[in-house]
């Protein structure tokens, strides 16, 4: 690692401040300790976002669940508010990485990295929920911009996200094995105005199937997801799984989806 300086404001004022002049935000920092470590990364100051209270916790706001930027997964998994009202949301943050990334990582984190094959991207762009920043509120279908690219501004910290709650939500990954990030993931989310399908790990970044959107808003069964056919042209190929496997998976998960969704 090089020299960096350490700060750790309590409040959220404090913390724009110091990112405005430069300062790196850190959450979990599961992912941005990893790369200063390999030195992928070298910001001279850490901004330490763990101090401000008012950026952790889950509270149900009618029929939607608000999620504070440096909540970490573990409490998202065992909030009794997300298992009964959004169970999906429950089972993606119970089921990503290993305890240690569980007790120590972010939704906030997550979103702002937007690694192409994380698990929170797709429920939130699948749910069409909001990232509530400290200047404005982003859709979910602006905030994404593809690998590790996302529309924050410098200085800009995520405080919150806003999920709009389901009729019915559904999330398969198909795991690698070596990190546990899902080779790829589908988060299947169906309201009374339709079906939003988001694909993780497959590509560039996450992303909405139109096709499969299309197919299950007319007929919301296995079958009329399994006849989509699945375009593998822009899906990634590497030592994990060629882009046809991946664009197989997608298939097979989101029929899946739907199976658990019907219950
Ligand atoms: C072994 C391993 C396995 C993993 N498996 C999975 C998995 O299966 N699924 C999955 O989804 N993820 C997985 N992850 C990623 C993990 O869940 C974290 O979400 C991720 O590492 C980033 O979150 P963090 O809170 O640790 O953020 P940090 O590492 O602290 O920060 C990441 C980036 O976000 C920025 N940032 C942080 N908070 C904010 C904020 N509030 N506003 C603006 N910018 C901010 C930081 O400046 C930095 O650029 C895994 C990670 C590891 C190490």
């Amino acid at each position: 690692m090089y020299a960096f300086t350490f700060e750790r404001p309590a409040s959220l004022a404090d913390a724009v401040k110091l990112a405005t002049a430069g300062g790196k935000p850190l959450a979990g920092g599961q992912t941005l300790l990893a790369s200063m470590k390999l030195r992928l990364s070298a910001p001279e100051q850490l901004v330490d976002l763990g101090g401000i209270a008012e950026l952790a916790g889950v509270k149900k706001d009618g029929n939607q669940i608000v999620i504070g930027a440096m909540t970490r997964h573990a409490d998202v998994a065992r909030n009794a508010d997300v298992k009964s009202a959004f169970p999906a949301l429950a089972w993606l943050a119970d089921h990503i990485g290993d305890r240690q990334v569980r007790t120590m990582g972010t939704i906030g984190g997550s979103l702002a990295n937007n690694d192409p094959a994380a698990c929170y991207p797709s429920a939130v762009l699948a749910t069409g929920a909001t990232v509530v920043t400290t200047q404005r509120e982003i859709a979910a279908d602006d905030f994404f911009q593809g690998l590790f690219t996302t529309a924050l501004k410098d200085g800009e910290l995520i405080t919150a996200v806003r999920f709009p709650v389901p009729k019915r939500a559904v999330y398969e990954k198909h795991l690698q094995q070596a990190s546990h990030f899902p080779l790829v993931g589908v988060f299947l989310a169906q309201f009374d105005g339709g079906v939003r399908v988001a694909i993780t790990g497959a590509g560039n970044g996450v992303f909405r199937h139109a096709g499969l959107e299309d197919a299950l808003n007319k007929s919301f069964t296995p079958q009329a997801a399994a006849a989509v056919k699945i375009d593998a042209s822009d899906l990634n190929s590497d030592l994990h799984a060629s882009a046809a496997y991946r664009a197989n998976l997608i298939s097979v998960l989101a029929q899946r989806a739907v199976a658990k969704a019907l219950g």
